[in-house]
C-alpha cells in the first residue's frame, strides 16, 4: 500500500511517499517558506539527488498540490496518478490526553487536535492545516493522525504529575506529556525485532539526540518516563532550547532585565541550549569543530549537553531498577561517537561499558558496548516516517474492512 506521510510546520511541509508493506521509500522532500514571496521545494526520488524548485505557495494546499504534481509528472513518474496513494499519515505533535494510539481522522479527532492548540501553539495549528489541505486534495482516502505524545500516554501519575495544585491538572490538563514518541517507539521495537531484547521483560533507555532531544524509559514495551514535559521545552539541553531550568529564572529575568513573558519564551526556545551556552551555534557538528580548535565556551556547551543526558540515564536506571539496553538515535545520537563516549564514560559502575572501537566504527545500526557490559549499548537510526506509514496502512485497512467505520 502506497502511503503519503506528511509533517507540516507553520511555513513548511515535509513529505515521504512510502510503500508501507515493503517498507520501501519511493520519494521524499520538503517545501519551505510557504506563504512568503517565493517558496522552495526540495524533492528527491529514492536513491537520487534532490532537485530544488522555486515557486509560489500561498498556503499548505498549494505546497501539497505542487508535491503531488511532481510525484505524478511525466518526467518523474514516481507514481502514475494520485489514485495510487491509498492512505495519508499525518504527524501531529500534541494529542493531549485523548490519544494513546494513532487515529483515523474524523470530526472528533480534528476537534481534539484543535483542543490541544494551547498546549502546542507552534505545532498543532500547522499540523491541522496540513490535514485539511490533504483532505481536500485527496478526499477519497483515509487520513490517519500519528501523535508524538501517544507512546508516552502509559506514563504513571508519579511520572506525569507536576507538584503544583492538582486542580490545575484537572482544569487545564497541565502535566508531562512527552514528545518524539514515534522515535522512541520505533527504536525500542527495532531492538525487539532484532531479538536483542524481550518486549515483555526488558528495561530500555532510548536517547533521541537531535536538534530537539529527549530520553525515554521503556519498561516492558511501555514508556514509563520521558524528559520532555507539557511542551518540548523541558528536559535535555537542545540546539536552541534550554531544557530543564529552575522556574524562578523566569521571574528573575522579568524583574532584572524587564523582559516580557513573550521575550522570555523566545529566549528559552530560540536562543538558549547549545546556542545560548556557546554563543556560537546550536548545531552540534559545528560546535565540535570549534571545540577542537580550542573554543572554551563550545567545549563547555558540549559538556553541559552530555552531563544532562548522563543525569537522566541515572534517573531512569533508578526508575526502572536497572537497564538492559541503552539506545542512541537521531542526528547526534547516530553520528557522534565523541558525544556517545562522553555520555557513557564514568557509568561503568552502573554496568555501562562502551567498546571504543565499535563505538567509533559503527555505521548505521550496531552494538557498541563490550561483551561484559551489563547494559548493552546500541545505535539504531530512527525512522519516524516509517512508523507513520505503517500505522496509516493498518488503520486504513481496518477502516476498509469495517463498513460502519
Ligand atoms: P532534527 O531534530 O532537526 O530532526 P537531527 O536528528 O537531524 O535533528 O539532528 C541534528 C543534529 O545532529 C545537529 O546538531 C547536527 O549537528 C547533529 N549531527 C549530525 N551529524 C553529526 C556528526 N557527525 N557529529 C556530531 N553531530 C552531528
Amino acid at each position: 500500500m502506497i502511503v503519503l506521510v506528511i509533517n507540516c510546520g507553520s511555513s513548511s511541509l515535509r513529505f515521504q511517499l512510502i510503500e508501507a508493506e515493503e517498507r520501501k521509500r519511493l520519494a521524499r522532500g520538503h517545501v519551505e517558506r510557504i506563504g512568503a514571496v517565493s517558496s522552495i521545494a526540495t524533492l528527491a526520488q529514492s536513491g537520487q539527488d534532490p532537485e530544488r524548485h522555486g515557486f509560489k505557495a500561498e498556503d499548505h494546499g498549494q505546497a501539497l498540490n505542487f508535491v503531488l504534481e511532481y510525484l505524478t509528472s511525466e518526467k518523474f513518474k514516481v507514481i502514475e496518478g494520485v489514485e495510487q496513494i491509498e492512505a495519508v499519515g499525518h504527524r501531529v505533535v500534541h494529542g493531549g490526553e485523548h490519544f494513546s494510539d494513532s487515529m483515523l481522522i474524523d470530526d472528533e479527532v480534528v476537534e481534539a487536535i484543535r483542543e490541544a492548540f494551547d498546549l502546542a501553539p507552534l505545532h498543532n495549528p500547522a499540523n491541522l492545516k496540513g490535514v485539511q489541505a490533504a483532505q481536500k486534495l485527496l478526499p477519497k482516502v483515509p487520513h490517519v493522525a500519528v501523535f508524538d505524545t501517544a507512546f508516552h500516554q502509559t506514563l504513571p501519575p508519579e511520572a506525569y504529575l507536576y507538584a503544583i495544585p492538582h486542580r490545575l491538572y484537572r482544569r487545564y490538563k497541565i502535566r508531562r506529556y512527552g514528545f518524539h514518541g514515534t522515535s522512541h517507539y520505533y527504536v525500542s521495537r527495532r531492538l525487539y525485532e532484532l531479538g536483542e531484547a524481550n518486549r515483555s521483560d526488558s528495561k530500555l533507555i532510548t536517547c533521541h539526540l537531535g536538534n530537539g532531544a529527549s530520553l525515554a524509559a521503556v519498561h516492558n514495551g511501555r514508556s514509563v518516563d520521558t524528559s520532555m514535559g507539557l511542551t518540548p521545552l523541558a528536559g535535555l539541553v537542545m540546539g536552541t532550547r534550554s531544557g530543564d531550568i529552575d522556574p524562578s529564572i523566569v521571574f528573575y529575568l522579568n524583574e532584572k532585565e524587564e523582559m516580557t513573558l513573550n521575550e522570555i519564551h523566545s529566549l528559552l526556545n530560540r536562543y538558549s541550549g547549545l546556542l545560548g551556552l556557546s554563543g556560537y551555534a546550536g548545531d552540534m557538528r559545528a560546535l565540535m569543530e570549534e571545540a577542537e580548535e580550542g573554543d572554551v565556551r563550545c567545549q563547555q556547551a558540549i559538556k553541559v549537553f552530555c552531563y544532562r543526558v548522563k543525569s537522566y540515564i541515572g534517573q531512569y536506571m533508578a526508575a526502572m531498577n536497572g537497564c538492559d539496553a541503552l539506545i542512541f538515535t537521531a542526528g547526534i545520537g547516530e553520528n557522534s561517537h565523541q558525544v556517545r563516549s562522553r555520555i557513557c564514560s564514568g557509568l561503568e559502575s552502573l554496568g555501562i561499558e562502551l567498546d571504543p572501537v565499535a563505538n567509533r566504527e559503527v555505521k548505521g545500526e550496531g552494538l557498541i558496548s563490550r561483551s561484559e557490559s551489563e547494559t548493552a549499548v546500541w545505535v539504531i537510526p530512527t525512522d519516524e516516517e516509517m512508523v507513520i506509514a505503517i500505522d496509516a496502512m493498518k488503520i486504513a485497512r481496518a477502516a476498509h474492512q469495517t463498513p460502519w467505520a
